[in-house]
């Protein structure tokens, strides 16, 4: 009987210690502003655009894996958050909003800046790097060609890269080519370059939602997708169509969706912090 009660007990005891089954690796939805494109003609090297204004969502990823957290794109800078109207690029083509502050949403989550270890980016250019200074601690995981280029000692205004958002960082992992980010080939880092000289993706493992592919700015819109058109500013436009011929293929073998990350529609059907994608 005295047997049968600690028995009884050590099970009991293994029921209520049995840890919750966290997610290996979760992904959260955070909002890095709003880009009115006033002039979308420069979105295609024809212009089929000219004239369209296109209004482009620009998150920020956070992915939390078992072993450590990576921020993925770094929005616009959160200062604009306190600016009356927003602002205007000085060509006027981009009006820039952003309605909350980086800071308030990583509290939310219940993350501190020196929380991420690694910080990304699928390209340099200004709407991705706003807030990337927080995180100076954090390993900035580039392409080498990306870095060598963002860090050159003059680029022309017309780059669309800001030196300054992430002159901070200091500890920078160079890549060439493909990244298990963890090693366990959850969270990979592809290279997609055309858009800019280092271009990257992010693909990921989700557990339930599946494999799913972040683009950045390999397309900037569903129809640029289903065109194949590339924005005439692109670093290299053919080499962004073989990026985009090669992705098409990744996401078919792994049958991963793909989330085009300035597209307003994908935006809006992630779920949005406190809640997250797993
Ligand atoms: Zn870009």
């Amino acid at each position: 009987m005295q047997k049968f009660t600690a028995c009884l007990l050590l099970f009991s005891l293994l029921a209520c210690n049995s840890p919750k089954q966290e997610p290996s690796l979760k992904l959260y939805v955070l909002d890095g502003g709003r880009i009115n494109v006033l002039n979308a003609r420069a979105f295609s090297e024809t212009d089929v655009y000219a004239g369209q204004s296109f209004l482009f969502a620009n998150p920020i990823f956070v992915i939390e894996h078992s072993k450590g957290r990576l921020i993925w794109d770094l929005g616009l800078p959160e200062a604009i958050a306190g600016m009356p109207g927003g602002m205007y690029t000085p060509d006027s083509i981009f009006h820039l909003t952003v309605e909350a502050g980086l800071s308030d949403q990583m509290k939310t989550i219940g993350l501190a800046p020196d929380s991420i270890d690694y910080i990304a980016f699928s390209h340099c250019h200004f709407d991705h790097t706003g807030n990337a200074n927080y995180f100076s601690h954090a390993t900035w995981l580039v392409q080498e060609s990306e870095y060598e280029f963002a860090t050159r000692d003059s680029l022309p205004p017309q780059a669309g890269y800001s030196p300054d958002s992430y002159s901070a960082l200091s500890k920078v992992q160079k890549l060439d080519g493909e990244y298990d980010v963890f090693g366990d080939g959850l969270v990979k880092i592809i290279p997609t370059p055309g858009h800019t000289i280092g271009h990257q993706s992010l693909s990921l493992q989700l557990p339930s939602y599946g494999p799913v592919v972040l683009s950045g700015d390999l397309y900037h819109t569903p129809e640029n997708r289903k065109e194949k058109r590339a924005p005439r500013f692109n670093y290299d436009v053919a080499q962004t169509r073989e990026s985009m011929e090669k992705m098409e293929a990744f996401l078919t073998e792994n049958g991963a969706k793909l989330i085009i990350q300035h597209n307003m529609e994908d935006y809006e059907s992630l779920p949005k912090i406190p809640a997250y994608l797993d």
